[in-house]
């Protein structure tokens, strides 16, 4: 029953493009997020849901009161609305697959496209794409999953609850998600995003991030008349960005191993500019590898004589895991909740940053929870209704009150 109503409102969501576009300046960054954040207004009015609220840059807000004489700190769950720009959102024609057996899926014979679950899918309903779109489980499953949690707790006042407050926030997947979140006002002691993937999912931790800056200058003059002058800034990033340990790049490390990016070079005989970023779980191991590279623009200072090399660094995000450890609440229900639902679940730090890691420093403790879905940004993104509805009964667990 659950089950039939989220598949309801997740395939109703899907078919409403909502791609981000990262070229943009406003927030929302496109008309089709602002188009779905009045419908989804809409409907938590319809529901019955209270003080819903619709920002000028599209951020939805709502909130269920308490039951009766029931005293708890408020929740919050949070989805995004925009689909990646990565790939095409338009004309979404989502397939159910009932009952999978096993095995490959063709989700487009023409194109010879298919996509094969894993054995834990069994038995599950699969939602999958025709091969021409991505879904856009990511994220609408978890705004079909916390819209079902509203409407099930309005309906039903048996269920005793504590307050609960609800987002849904445009821009995620550009990275602007937290921009205009207004943290005072959404009122929540600590909050999910429910936008992780498989089933089981929980994300407690997120990179370290900082990004770097190398300028490098030499000494130019005519080539035919170079020997013994021309220091050429071009050479010197070459051999910089190749001094750096192999060891220690995105293509060569996983799990919690950080790395060093670079993602961007620029420049002439005259003066070279090299971008990139540093990762790392741990902040003093982000410490580390800031050294690492310091040491290694000031050995190539020494090696190529009148070059002039500096290095800036500058902050971009913090693992939100200094915060959720030192508000552990939001953990504590959330494994007590996995567990009182049988999940077997693996609590991991994400390769990456999420708007909760930005959330948990603006003062509102935001881990992630599975949407059910994979394969996300692409044509081979699918979804299991079953981990979707396995998703809405963690967040019921939450906040029921027993
Ligand atoms: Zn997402």
């Amino acid at each position: 029953m659950t089950k039939q109503i989220i598949l309801n409102r997740f395939l109703k969501y899907v078919k409403i493009e909502t791609a981000s576009n990262p070229d943009a300046q406003n927030c929302p960054s496109t008309q089709g997020q602002m188009r779905f954040a009045k419908m989804l207004a809409e409907e938590l009015k319809t529901i019955g849901a209270s003080k819903v609220r619709l920002s000028e840059h599209g951020y939805v807000m709502a909130e269920i009161p308490a039951s009766a004489g029931v005293k708890a700190p408020a929740v919050g769950f949070i989805a995004h609305m925009d689909t990646s720009p990565d790939f095409n959102g338009k004309n979404v024609n989502p397939r159910v697959h009932k009952h999978y057996r096993g095995g490959a899926i063709v989700i487009n014979k023409q194109k010879n496209m298919s996509v094969t679950p894993s054995n834990e899918c069994k038995g599950h309903d699969i939602i999958t794409t025709d091969g021409t779109s991505l879904l856009g489980a990511d994220d609408k499953a978890g705004i079909a999953i916390i819209m079902t949690l509203a409407e099930t707790l309005i309906k039903n006042p048996q269920i005793k609850h504590g307050p609960v407050k609800i987002a849904f926030t445009p821009d995620e997947e550009i990275g602007r998600g937290a921009d205009k979140f207004d943290v005072a006002s959404f009122g929540a002691k600590y909050a999910y995003t429910i936008d992780g993937d498989k089933l089981g999912s929980v994300e407690n931790g997120s990179f370290n991030a900082d990004a770097f800056k190398i300028e490098i200058t030499g000494v130019n003059c005519h080539p035919g008349s170079a020997k013994n002058i021309l220091v050429n800034p071009v050479r010197v990033a070459a051999d910089l960005i190749n001094s750096w340990p192999v060891s220690k790049l995105p293509e060569t490390t996983e799990g919690t191993e950080g790395f060093i990016l670079f993602n961007y070079v620029s420049g002439n005989v005259e003066k070279m500019e090299i971008k990139g970023i540093i990762r790392e779980h741990d902040l003093s191991k982000l410490h580390t590898l800031e050294k690492e590279l310091k040491k290694l623009t000031e050995t190539k200072q020494a090696a190529w004589k009148g070059a002039n090399i500096t290095l800036t660094i500058k902050e971009q995000y913090r693992n939100m895991k200094i915060v959720l450890d030192k508000n552990p609440a939001a953990l504590k229900k959330l494994e007590a909740a996995l567990k009182a639902c049988g999940i077997k679940y693996n609590l991991h730090q994400i390769r990456g940053g999420t708007d909760g890691a930005r959330l948990s420093f603006m003062g509102l403790p935001t881990p992630n929870i599975f949407a059910g879905y994979d394969g996300a940004h692409g044509p081979y993104e699918w979804a299991s209704l079953n981990a979707m509805e396995k998703s809405f009964e963690v967040i019921k667990e939450i906040v029921t009150v027993k």
